[in-house]
């Protein structure tokens, strides 16, 4: 077979530039996965109780784009569903992203009054108050409540998570869970939010199922790629492994996942219950809350997060923050001098926090720009 492109990784980074190539270029592609499934880290299964369940932890698909959500409607139904999460304070289970509920539940109701009025006097009601900002408020109650939250909800959390402080990471890190001035428990706002139906899995499959696209499993693409004939890859791979390290190891964040099987219905009140003052694990997951399924049984996972050590443990996360950043722009340089052969993309590649959606987007634009050139190509 004549291949076009190689394709390393198929979360959907790699899946949706595979479906796409194939069905609107007509172009043959080998999509090469290191793991024994399609799907990334947004891969579902049933494990062998029957539940279905997240392998890699809980995935919520939310977005405001409209594009995105059309392209992936295609794919799949939706089971529309609220993600709700709560932390756990001084022993009580109250809404996180903290809001004025939360308050509610963690003060007596005069001084929660006041602590009310005075965030929506200083920021207004339905904002979104990141923690690192909210701690420069100096008024007294303000900057108290700041110092409650900061270390009741983020730091411990952020540690174990991280094994970094707050302020040590991107703003944006701790930004993304916000003190809402509100009583909206979602965990997002955004105007799409769904989980597949039946399955990620089947999702994936669908993209996946066109004649131009071969799969290629269990194989990290280093062991073949000297043998096959092709145009040009994209991959989607943590970018400093690409270099073979050659800048120096990019830090990645990784997790352990410990499933556990219970005789019971459901185990917990929400999805997720983050732990931050009290365990090792950082959150228990029930991903049945997620999925809707019924059934007698229910399985939860611990989250522990863990070094990421290359070729022991999986790199989850890029760890945001300015030197990161400036060692990720000399390998980006590095992959500049190469566009033409290879080009990078993804939440590894590309070394960013990304959502779901957002490496969707990430996709179909990179997508704009292949089809493009190959306009360009074809008009010669
Ligand atoms: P990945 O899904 O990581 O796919 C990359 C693939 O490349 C992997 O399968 C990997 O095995 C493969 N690969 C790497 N190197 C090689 C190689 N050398 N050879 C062959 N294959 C290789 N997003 C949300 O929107 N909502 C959520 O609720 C959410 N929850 C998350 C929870 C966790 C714990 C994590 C880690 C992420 C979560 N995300 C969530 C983010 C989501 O997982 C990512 O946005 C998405 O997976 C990015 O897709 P990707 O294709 O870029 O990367
Ligand atoms: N965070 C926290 N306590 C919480 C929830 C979040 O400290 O109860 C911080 C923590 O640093 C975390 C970040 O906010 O890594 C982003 O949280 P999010 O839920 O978006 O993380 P993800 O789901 O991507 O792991």
């Amino acid at each position: 077979m004549k291949i076009d492109w190689v394709i390393v990784g198929a979360g959907f980074t790699g899946a949706t530039l595979a479906e796409r190539i194939a069905s609107q270029l007509d172009q043959k592609i080998l999509l090469v996965e290191r793991r024994n499934h399609i799907g990334g880290n947004s891969y579902d299964c049933y494990d062998k109780e029957g539940i279905l369940i997240h392998k890699y932890g809980s995935h919520t698909f939310h977005t405001n784009s409209k594009l995105v959500w059309n392209y992936l409607s295609k794919f799949t139904e939706w089971r529309p569903y609220f993600h709700e999460v709560l932390v756990v304070v001084d022993g009580k289970k109250v809404p996180v992203p903290f809001n004025l509920n939360s308050i509610y539940a963690l003060f007596p109701k005069e001084y929660a009054e006041t602590l009310e009025k005075l965030l929506i006097q200083h920021f207004g009601f339905g904002t979104k108050v990141p923690i690192l900002k909210l701690r420069e408020s100096s008024s007294g109650d303000l900057s108290f409540l700041a110092d409650y939250i900061y270390k009741k909800v983020f730091h411990k959390y952020t540690l174990k998570h991280w094994n970094l402080k707050p302020e040590e990471l991107d703003p944006s890190v701790t930004a993304r869970v916000p003190v809402h001035i509100s009583r909206d428990n979602r965990y997002f706002q955004d105007t799409y939010q769904a989980i597949p139906i039946p399955s990620y899995e089947s999702l994936f499959k669908r993209m996946l199922n066109h004649p131009n696209i071969k799969i290629l499993l269990n194989t990290d693409y280093r062991e073949i790629i000297d043998d096959v004939k092709f145009n040009r890859m994209i991959y989607t791979g943590p970018i400093d492994a690409f270099f073979d390290y050659k800048h120096g190891e990019l830090p990645y964040r990784s997790l352990h996942f410990d499933f556990v099987t219970k005789n019971q219905e459901y185990f917990q009140e929400a999805g997720t219950i983050n732990y931050p003052n009290e365990y090792d694990f950082t959150r228990i997951l029930e991903q049945k809350h997620l999925t809707g399924q019924i059934s007698p049984k229910t399985t939860i996972t611990y989250v522990y997060p863990q070094d990421y050590l290359i070729g022991i443990t999986d790199p989850y996360y890029p760890i945001p923050k300015k030197e990161n950043r400036e060692l990720y722009h000399q390998y980006l340089k590095e992959a500049e001098q190469i566009k033409d052969k290879v080009l990078f993309a993804g939440r590894l590649a590309d070394y960013k926090y990304y959502n779901m959606d957002q490496a969707v987007a990430r996709a179909l634009n990179l997508f704009k720009e292949i089809s493009g050139e190959s306009k360009k190509d074809s008009s010669f």
